[in-house]
């Protein structure tokens, strides 16, 4: 439970809207302010106080017992411009709270406490092997020194607020599989970047495999801490040397069936293998088969007692994999967008999308973070931008509102994108949903959505969308409902629906639903007036079975419901 307590009107009135946003989380306490504090303090895991910060560590100071036990106290000033996460930042949850107390009240957080401040990700928390001066690197990033990336290999790192491109700078964050010697303030980051393709006769010892693969890395100059797996033939799954020799790497052994191999173009081709297991390549085919580039050709192990190599290995360099996110922000209110949409935003170094999206969720954004913003319209092109970064081997989130693959952004970036980039679609509420909540529930049984759009779509086709809704009896939601220049499309697509329902069919129509500034109203068929709908609107026009009840617009989920209560 989150207590609150004012002490002003117009800390009363903040406080009013941060109760009627989070119905059922918060507890408001009223009476003599230092009491109130006092009891909110015993009983809440955490307080919001619209109170000066003084006032609030003078009652609380004789109160405080410890980090794991006192509550996460946010401070609102009065005019409701900062939420301050005063006391138990992490602990206590008050930076997280102070975040959300904003978003509710549009105030901007302050948030002291060190790595949470400068928002940096520690370079040992990016999920690969790091080596040299980590605590040294990590420590200029949170002190806003200068520290530059050299990226050799690319990867979809997260953001890391580093100096642009060619700047000279003290730090360094390296990325790169070759084998090299950090600095003294250089920290080396080893992309899971190499392939070590291995052939091996039966009985091959473990000790022989990774002598070989020991000596091809270190004469070709890479990582071994770069190896992400080894990989072979089918036949050699259970080969002992090889599986033990991957468990000593920490790698998986990745196995493809010989026919694949025998497919893949290799330098070293040889009739040995092609015998043995039907391909003439193991080593080479292997490493290569997901693509890249051979940085080691196949080399035999050398045995101490001159009998013949039971072991071949091979080593490639695979790209990058860049990331392309489509992430829905919502409707409009930040409780409604998602902790994955919210994860991904920080997890992504490229940015993409319009840019009023753009500001609705720039405070999410870490440090470091590159924004691609753009107009209204240019969508094919900020969708090829974000399939571009993300070809480059970047993280990339591609935002739209709502759901971003409703209406939206996700089927023009998808359009683009070939299998060379991983795709990770994060689902968002739809304008539908967040007008259907705010309605009752008018999506209670079959329903559509239709864009009134003709900007993409010609108007024969929706008119035709809009005739087989209603000869089906579907409840409708149009997006795109209406604008200055389309004017006549929603009369129409209404008249269409009239000759199938009765003038008094329920109509919801939502203006900005879940915004600050939304506003809703139940109407009918027949009264509905066009002029009072825009592009931030969406309408939901009821099935037969449609009713008002009492105030709410709810459609039957089963027709037998639907006849008993008639
Ligand atoms: N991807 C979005 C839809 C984009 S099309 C989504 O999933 O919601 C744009 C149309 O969506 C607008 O013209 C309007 O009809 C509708 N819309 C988007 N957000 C809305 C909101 N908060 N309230 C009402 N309608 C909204």
């Amino acid at each position: 439970m989150i207590g609150i307590v004012s002490a002003t009107a117009a800390g009363a009135a903040a406080r009013d809207r941060l109760a009627a946003a989070w119905p059922g989380r918060v507890r408001v306490y009223g009476g003599p302010v230092a009491d109130a504090v006092r009891a909110a303090f015993a009983e809440c895991e955490q307080l919001v106080c619209f109170l000066a910060t003084g006032a609030v560590v003078r009652i609380v100071a004789p109160l405080l017992a410890g980090k794991e036990t006192d509550p996460g106290i946010v401070c609102v000033d009065e005019a409701g411009r900062f939420a301050v996460a005063l006391l138990g930042g992490h602990g206590g949850g008050a930076n997280a709270l102070a975040r959300e107390v904003a978003g509710v009240l549009g105030a901007e957080p302050v948030v002291t406490t060190a790595t949470d401040a400068v928002d940096v990700p520690g370079l040992d928390t990016l999920g690969l092997p790091v080596e040299g001066a980590v605590a040294g690197v990590t420590r200029a990033l949170l002190d806003g020194e200068p520290v530059a990336l050299r990226a050799e290999v690319a990867w979809p790192l997260p953001p890391l607020p580093v100096v642009p491109e060619g700047t000279a700078a003290a730090y360094t964050i390296r990325v790169t599989d070759r084998l090299v010697e950090p600095g003294e303030r250089e920290a080396v980051l080893r992309p899971p970047s190499l392939v070590v393709g291995v052939g091996a006769s039966r009985g091959a010892p473990a000790e022989e495999v990774l002598g070989l693969i020991g000596d091809a890395l270190r004469d070709a100059g890479l990582a071994a801490a770069s190896v992400a797996e080894l990989a072979t033939v089918d036949a050699k799954a259970g080969e002992p040397g090889l599986l033990a020799a991957a468990e000593r790497l920490g790698v998986p052994l990745v196995t493809y069936p010989a026919g694949e191999l025998a497919g893949v173009a290799v330098p070293n081709p040889s009739a040995a293998p092609l015998d043995a297991v039907g391909t003439p390549s193991v080593a080479e085919a292997a490493a290569l088969r997901r693509g890249g580039e051979l940085l080691v050709p196949k080399r035999k192990s050398v045995r101490a007692d001159g009998r013949p190599a039971t072991a071949t290995c091979a080593v490639v360099r695979r790209p990058g994999r860049g990331r392309l996110a489509v992430v829905g922000l919502g409707p409009g209110a930040r409780d409604l967008l998602t902790p994955r949409a919210a994860a991904e935003l920080r997890r992504a170094s490229v940015l993409v999308g319009l840019d009023q999206y753009v500001d609705q969720i720039r405070d999410l954004l870490r440090p470091g973070t590159r924004v691609l913003e753009s107009g209204l319209g240019a969508e094919e092109e900020r969708a090829r931008t974000a399939v571009e970064e993300a070809r480059r081997g970047h993280a990339v989130a591609l935002i739209g509102s709502g759901d971003a693959g409703v209406y939206a952004m996700a089927s023009p970036a998808l359009a683009e994108a070939s299998d060379d980039i991983d795709v990770v679609g994060v689902p968002g509420v739809t304008a539908a949903l967040a007008a259907g909540a705010v309605l009752g529930a008018p999506l209670g049984h079959d329903h559509v959505s239709i864009s009134l759009s003709d900007l993409h779509t010609p108007w024969e086709v929706i008119e035709r969308r809009v005739r087989a809704a209603a000869g089906a009896d579907l409840v409708v939601t149009f997006y795109n409902p209406r604008s200055r220049g389309r004017d006549w499309q929603l009369p129409k697509a209404l008249a269409i629906l009239a000759e199938h329902r009765a003038p008094a069919t329920p109509v919801g129509v939502v203006r900005n639903a879940s915004r600050a500034d939304e506003s809703a109203r139940l109407t009918t068929l027949a009264a509905l007036d066009p002029a009072t709908v825009d592009m931030m609107t969406v309408v939901t026009v009821g099935n037969t079975a449609t009713r008002e009840i009492a105030g709410r617009m709810v459609t039957p989920r089963g027709y037998r419901w639907q006849e008993s209560t008639r």
